[in-house]
């Protein structure tokens, strides 16, 4: 299933032809319904100009507006989604528009794929982690007691609209934590686009076209991958670097009020399984302090002792690694890497050499 990913500046407003564009084309009597999920952040600043561009445009909209964050990736809120565009009775060739994080393109996803059996699904990504991440590859889905993302489906948009304009008003802090996922891309096999963003960084966080080029190179580099490994059974497992780790620390600080955003916990994941690839003598210290010296630079933590609160002892945190998808009966698969930007996958970790790299790091800490 191929679609466009358009990126540029001014595509809210312009949504509208890019909308009915992109959209099944109906008989022209008939009005084109759109129901558009946000979440509470995204509609105080985006709504509005989006649903008055549509309204101009005789494009009837539903506003579905949910609570922002990881909780509303829930069976509560998507049957609330579920209803409230069955009961405006659209149809299977109305459409839901995403509009919002990678919260909002799971969620509105996921119930696009099981709506009449798959209702027409576009992507408006606004934080940089939806756009250059989430909003490329067609996963969707919501989170279970028994874990995160456990239930989904893969389902692909009609097209994704990435708008540049709508990062201005995105948290500092969750630009950052999305821009270490864009460094990932470098480093699993592209160490060209490592140095080009260390070169470029403070225009990567700034509008303009190195923004914009970045955001498009980014999405390629995912797509190329998706495109030879749809449904993560070979070469899409690079996507994980740095995330075995970061899962982990993300799992261990949830409950803190001041816990580590996903992309924060990917920077310090990132760092550590470069230290535990030099452990392995796989590469040298100095790739390490490279990357980190560019994670310093741009304000994303790097180590352990960057987690406010108290980490749980090494053991605790394996259990949350073995919780962890990517395990298979007592070997680990973690991303490794040979040299700065040519990661690969080791199928055969031995859980008691990551004991051990922990309890190190944990004492340094
Ligand atoms: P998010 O959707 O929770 O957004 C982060 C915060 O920013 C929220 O508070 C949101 O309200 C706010 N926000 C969003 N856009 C804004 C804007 N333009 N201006 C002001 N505030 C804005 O989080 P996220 O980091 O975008 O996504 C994380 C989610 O994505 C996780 O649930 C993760 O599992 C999922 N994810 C999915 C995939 C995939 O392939 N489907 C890949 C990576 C991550
Ligand atoms: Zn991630």
């Amino acid at each position: 299933h191929c679609y466009d990913i358009v990126i540029g500046s001014g595509l809210i407003a312009q949504a509208v032809s890019k909308i009915k564009h992109y959209l099944y084309q109906k008989s022209s009597h008939q009005k084109i319904r759109l129901a558009i999920v946000t979440d509470k952040n995204v509609a105080a600043f985006h709504l509005n100009t989006l649903q008055t561009k549509l309204a101009e445009n005789e494009i009837y909209t539903l506003p579905i507006i949910v609570e922002a964050g990881e909780q509303s990736k829930s069976f509560p809120i998507l049957q609330n989604v579920i209803d409230k565009i069955l009961s405006a009775r659209l149809e299977r060739g109305d459409s839901i528009i995403a509009l919002g994080g990678g919260v909002i393109g799971d969620l509105a996803g996921f119930a696009a794929s099981i709506i009449r059996r798959g209702m027409h699904f576009i992507q408006m990504p606004t934080t940089l982690l939806a756009q250059i991440d989430s909003s490329v590859g067609g996963k969707t889905g919501i989170n279970s007691p028994y874990g995160k993302n456990l239930i989904g489906t893969f389902y692909q948009p009609q097209c994704v609209i990435t708008d540049i304009d709508v990062l201005g008003t995105l948290p500092s802090r969750e630009f950052r934590a999305g821009y270490a996922e864009m460094v990932k891309y470098g480093l699993i096999n592209q160490p060209h686009f490592f140095e080009w963003l260390e070169k470029n960084w403070q225009k990567v966080f700034s509008k303009g076209p190195i923004q914009i080029e970045a955001i498009a190179r980014s999405c390629q580099f995912k797509a190329d991958i998706i495109t030879h490994d749809e449904y993560e059974t070979g070469q899409r497992t690079l996507l994980n670097l740095g995330h075995t780790f970061g899962h982990m620390l993300e799992t261990a600080t949830i409950y803190d009020s001041n816990r580590l955003i996903h992309g924060e916990a990917v920077a310090i994941g990132i760092i550590l399984a470069h230290q535990f690839s030099e452990q392995l003598n796989l590469i040298s210290p100095t790739v390490t302090q490279r990357i980190k010296a560019h994670f310093k630079t741009v304000g994303l933590p790097t180590q352990l002792q960057d987690i406010p609160g108290k980490l749980p002892n090494a053991e605790t945190l394996m259990t949350f690694i073995a919780q962890d998808k990517k395990v298979s009966q007592n070997n680990l698969t973690f991303i490794l890497t040979r040299a700065l930007g040519q990661s690969f996958i080791a199928k055969n970790v031995s859980p008691n050499a990551v004991l051990t790299f922990l309890k190190q790091k944990l004492m340094k800490s």
